[in-house]
């Protein structure tokens, strides 16, 4: 598998924000969003029993599985031996592919309403739906429709866009918070890891 980095810090975003991981960054991605700032295009190869073997050294049975788009390398026999060795699953994934069965936890980051989410053909199940506040007029409730469907249960984040400019992170931050307090079914998501400075 092509790997672009591991590492071991705390859940930064959504749901599990400050539970200890172990990080598996799978690289590449079938998106280009414009305000991509993974660096994952650079990798090293691992057979899985390394992954395994890596990640057990570690002291966190929480596996956060990410990319770019771990969709596009995960396999079923991959998430079969991290459960083996008793670990807790949770991907992060675009929603735009199937995933492999078996998924403790999914957290779906939709980026826009592509083609494979309107029609149903991507990520079937979802546990969390972490959506990126832009501040350009996108309604996020009509972003994670297709996904959502009937479902209950799913937990609904919206997290403010790191656009890199102060001021401008200021107004989205605002606008997030009024939106959320507008709409109070979703709760909000900060980088905490970024506002820590850990990775
Ligand atoms: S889906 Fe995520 S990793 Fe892929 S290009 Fe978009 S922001 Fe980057």
């Amino acid at each position: 598998m092509k790997i672009n980095e591991t590492f071991v810090s705390l859940q930064g975003e959504g749901h599990f924000t400050g539970t200890p991981a172990f990080f598996l960054r799978l690289s590449g991605c079938n998106l280009q969003c414009p305000f991509c700032d993974t660096q994952h295009q650079t990798f090293i190869e691992m057979s899985e029993d390394e992954i395994v073997q890596e990640a057990s050294r570690e002291k966190p049975r929480h596996i956060v599985i990410t990319g770019g788009e771990p969709a596009l390398q995960l396999t079923q026999s991959l998430v079969d031996k991290l459960h083996e060795a008793g670990f807790f699953i949770q991907v992060e994934t675009n929603g735009t592919l199937p995933l492999p069965q078996g998924i403790d936890w999914v957290t779906c980051s939709p980026k826009s309403l592509t083609p494979a989410l309107s029609k149903g053909e991507g990520v079937q199940t979802v546990d969390e739906l972490k959506v990126l506040f832009m501040g350009d007029g996108t309604d996020p409730e009509e972003m994670v429709s297709p996904i959502l469907g009937e479902g209950t249960g799913v937990r609904l984040f919206l997290q403010p866009l790191d656009t890199g400019d102060e001021m401008r992170n200021r107004i989205i931050l605002r606008d997030t918070i009024a939106y959320i307090l507008q709409h109070p079914k979703w709760s909000l998501s900060l980088q905490t890891h970024k506002m820590l400075g850990i990775k």
